[in-house]
């Protein structure tokens, strides 16, 4: 059992995952100091949770932090790599791990990482019904529900949980093994922050790095990126993708998983309530997962016949005037932009825009050729999208959410869609994607 006992931790940031991994190191017999450098009057609800627990915290700056001796530091994933204070804990031999490495370590029941630039958070719900279809305790962790340490010490050996993994928890996790990891896709995203595509893959292949023989390895051979990564694997390798041999794939319609011997029906692929191809590779790989830990195909067939559409990915919003709005504030990158795209075959009037992440959006142009009508820019980006973007498509220039979906409804026509799918983050005009989703859904329900 892991224990804390008369060591002093420091940990960085003061948001779920560090207030999470405060409690558990608090639990396991630690003295821990949760450092922040927001001003106290922004972190009013954390300290009073953790005052409550008896932990201390330090705002406004990371003084005791950066001055004090420590046993071990605990990191939230939005303090960069290269933080002089993550330099200072490198020279005075102090180790720094992720909240995830924290986590993972105290867990009794086994965990299965889902990763890639997108369809994480998809991915692990689809996961999750399956196992609780197949009767199994299960628990969601990371991104979504709980940060993994608020579960770790009280989930029995026959629980599992499935974990969003980011690459950002990845950086300081020296010794993760998912019994279980998926790897998506892997396209440019966050290069603000890894530098390079290779930085990036370096940090996202930590996944399977630990991984033996006894653990699978779940890979989307249809990405050349994961594909490499499947020749680095010691774990068994189930691959999944559009048309293959082996592992899951698509035959005459139906999701079919190999199992020993021969191809198992999962399911019928038009019956999966999701929209998009993107959303099939979504469930392979879930099936993957989960046939490859024992689930019988049929079962995860019916968990995931029944699922329910997900908040802000591709989610139908409400028809007016007989043009379709779809809510798809969550494509938070170009990639997710372009899948959506891709969803549909009728005319799209693309909203698009915000905080740019670093990339171009050259990427973009053959599918906004091929499926965008009208383009209506919001944000910081609305300049570089009309640059790189605007001889394909008519643009409208609306600066804000509010007047974009005027925009769109004066110019929709009946059979349209109206698409807010960013491509870009949100904290240039919202406090997060969430709530651009949501101020999308009651601007277009407030309509006509
Ligand atoms: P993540 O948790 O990795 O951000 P989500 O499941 O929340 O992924 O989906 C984020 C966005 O990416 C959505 O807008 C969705 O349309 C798109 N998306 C989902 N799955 C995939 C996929 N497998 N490939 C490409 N894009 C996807």
């Amino acid at each position: 059992m892991l224990s804390f006992s008369g060591q002093r931790v420091v940990i960085l940031g003061m948001a779920r995952s560090g207030v999470g991994a405060a409690k558990l190191i608090h639990r396991l017999g630690g003295t821990v100091l949760v450092s922040d450098t927001k001003p106290k009057e922004q972190l009013m609800q954390p300290i009073s949770i953790l005052n409550a627990h008896d932990i201390a915290t330090e705002t406004s700056g990371h003084l005791r932090a950066g001055q004090e001796d420590w046993n071990l530091a605990v990191v939230s994933p939005g303090v960069p790599a290269h933080h002089p204070l993550l330099h200072s804990f490198a020279q005075r031999a102090i180790p720094v791990w992720s909240e995830l490495e924290l986590a993972a370590r105290a867990l009794q029941c086994p965990w299965v990482g889902i990763t890639g630039s997108n369809g994480k958070t998809t991915t692990v719900l689809m996961t999750n019904a399956i196992f609780r279809e197949s009767g199994r305790q299960t628990e969601v962790a990371g991104n979504i529900g709980n940060a993994l340490s608020e579960l770790a010490l009280d989930l029995p050996e026959e629980a599992i949980v499935v974990v969003e993994v980011s690459s950002f928890q990845l950086e300081f996790s020296p010794t993760v093994k998912p019994s279980a990891a998926a790897f998506l896709n892997l396209t440019p995203d966050h290069l603000d922050r890894h530098g390079s595509m290779d930085a990036y893959l370096e940090a996202k292949a930590r996944i399977i790095a630990n991984q033996d023989g006894n653990d699978l390895f779940v890979a989307n051979v249809d990405d050349p990126y994961v594909r490499n990564l499947t020749h680095y694997a010691r774990a068994e390798v189930i691959p999944f993708g559009f048309n293959l041999d082996n592992g899951v794939t698509i035959q005459n319609g139906n999701i079919v998983f190999r199992n020993g011997t021969g191809w198992r029906k999962v399911m019928t692929a038009s019956e999966l309530p999701l929209p998009g191809r993107h959303n099939l590779a979504n469930a392979m790989a879930a099936v993957g997962i989960c046939c490859g830990m024992g689930v019988s195909p049929e079962i995860a067939g019916e968990a995931l016949r029944k699922l329910s559409p997900v908040e802000h990915r591709l989610e139908f919003v409400r028809e007016v005037e007989r043009a379709k709005y779809f809510n798809d504030s969550k494509a938070t990158n170009v990639s997710a932009t372009i899948t959506a795209l891709e969803s549909f075959e009728r005319p799209i009037l693309l909203i698009a825009g915000g905080r740019s992440k670093g990339g171009d959006f050259q990427a973009l142009r053959a599918p906004l050729r091929r499926h965008v009508k009208t383009l209506i820019t919001i944000g910081e980006t609305a300049e570089q999208l009309e640059n790189d973007l605007g001889d394909l498509a008519r643009v409208v220039q609306a600066q804000t959410l509010e007047r974009a979906v005027e925009a769109a409804h004066s110019l929709a026509r009946a059979g349209d869609i109206v698409l807010l799918s960013p491509a870009c983050a949100s904290f240039d005009q919202f406090k997060n994607y969430e709530e651009r989703g949501k101020a999308f859904k009651t601007l277009v329900k407030d309509l006509g």
